[in-house]
């Protein structure tokens, strides 16, 4: 394969692969993105992406079409979920903008894909095929050749997986690793904005906490929509994104909660769950002329709203490192892997102790509470700063 035939074949469809042919092509590269469902569907729920990740949806030309279904919430009010009692109040708003140069967005996950695909979609460079799953790979001295399950053949210079959680992939790269469960599940429901009592600040992310469980919301649908997240410990193992939960489970989850949130919660019905997951850090990501991307390469827990962001992250880093060592393939992989390990491994490590955080009981979230109470809450946000402040 000639320097000019240069094409990067991505397996996953899903917002890593997006964002990594949209990077690719912001560059001057051709991609292929081959997705193994037939369609996309409308799965999912809310999805938050802080500066580190607008700041790239602004670069890819994501952010002109998801503004408009995006939401940009003022503050982050934190609760003692038993009590209801407000422990802190977190600047977003036009004061995190301002300290970072990009917005802090929640959205609905749909959106975002929507987005990227339609940005893909208008993209010459980029060529989308549903339906074909990548299922091995075998890197060449000129390329790498990659065979679906259905027996189709595909040619490249290098071949991105970007699988996803369950990755099959990344058995070829890293043997033997695999998820392993958390002990807890995140039930959602998105609700209309109206049914949200006028207590709550609307525009706003709320958080409360309570021993082994604590609920989120946040505006999605720009702010007509409520997202509801649950996420409680339990021992179900679930492996989709769209497994139905009784609104009963979801009661029992929050019974000791303060009631104007079970009031909310008791106005959604139509609840999805998953079961979290969590990967010790992988020896490398990258074999040849392959590598891992996204959650493929590092699921991290949702306690910090990070797992799209660091997908995000990896491909406008993924593509820098392809386009300044393009008759190197191997070596720019390499360079790719060594910026994004330790980055990706320390957010991954912060989001499970802010889960620990969250999930505390007893004297522990007492003092916790107390913390929280008195930080002043601009100093709080700059302890932040590594994380939104991300730049490539
Ligand atoms: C349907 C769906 C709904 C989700 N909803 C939410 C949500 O509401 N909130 C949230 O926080 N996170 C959600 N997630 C997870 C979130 O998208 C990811 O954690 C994060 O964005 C990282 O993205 P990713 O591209 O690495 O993985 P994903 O977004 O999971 O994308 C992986 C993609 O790869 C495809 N794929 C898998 N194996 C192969 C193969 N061998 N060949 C070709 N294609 C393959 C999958 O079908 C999928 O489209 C959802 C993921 C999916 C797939």
């Amino acid at each position: 394969m000639s320097a000019n035939d240069f094409r990067v074949a991505i397996a996953g469809g899903g917002i890593g692969g997006m964002a990594t042919a949209l990077a690719l092509a912001n560059h001057g590269i051709a991609s292929e993105v081959y997705e193994r469902r037939e369609a996309f569907p409308e799965e999912g729920a809310g999805i938050q992406i802080g500066p580190n990740g607008t700041r790239i949806l602004q670069r890819l030309g994501v952010a002109e079409f998801l503004q408009a279904h995006a939401a940009t919430p003022d503050v982050l009010s934190v609760r003692d979920g038993k009590t209801g009692r407000e422990l802190t109040r977190l600047p977003l708003g036009t004061w995190i903008a301002e300290r970072h140069g990009a917005p802090y967005w929640t959205a609905h996950r749909r959106d975002l894909h929507v987005a990227l695909r339609a940005r893909a979609e208008a993209n010459p460079l980029i060529d989308l095929r549903t339906g074909i799953e990548i299922a091995s790979f075998v890197t060449e001295p000129d390329g790498i050749t990659a065979t679906g399950t259905r027996g189709e053949t595909l040619k490249a210079s290098a071949l991105v997986c970007a699988d996803g959680l369950w990755s099959n992939l990344r058995n070829k790269i890293a043997p033997g690793a695999s998820p392993q469960p958390a002990g807890k599940v995140a039930f959602r429901c998105v609700i209309p904005a109206g049914d949200l009592a006028p207590e709550f600040t609307p525009n706003a992310v709320h958080i409360w906490l309570a021993p082994g469980a604590h609920v989120v919301h946040y505006p999605v649908n720009a702010g007509r929509d409520i997202a509801l997240v649950v996420i409680a410990d339990d021992t179900m193992r679930e492996r989709g994104w769209d497994t139905s939960a009784s609104a009963a489970t979801v009661h029992e989850k929050v019974r000791d909660y303060a009631p104007p949130l079970q009031a909310l919660i008791a106005t959604a019905n139509d609840w999805r769950c998953w079961s979290l997951y969590r990967m010790p850090p992988l020896e490398r990501l990258s074999t040849g002329r392959a590598t891992l991307l996204g959650d493929a390469a590092h699921p991290v827990l949702p306690f910090l709203a990070q797992g799209a962001v660091l997908a995000l992250e990896d491909a406008i880093t993924l593509a820098a490192a392809l386009t300044d060592r393009r008759s190197d393939v191997e070596a720019s992989l390499q360079n790719y892997e060594q910026a994004r390990r330790p980055r990706a491994r320390r957010v991954v490590e912060a989001s499970q102790r802010n889960g620990r955080i969250y999930h505390m009981a007893g004297a522990t979230a007492l003092a916790r509470n107390t913390t929280m109470r008195l930080a002043p809450p601009a100093r709080v946000m700059a302890g932040f700063d590594w994380l939104y402040g991300w730049r490539l």
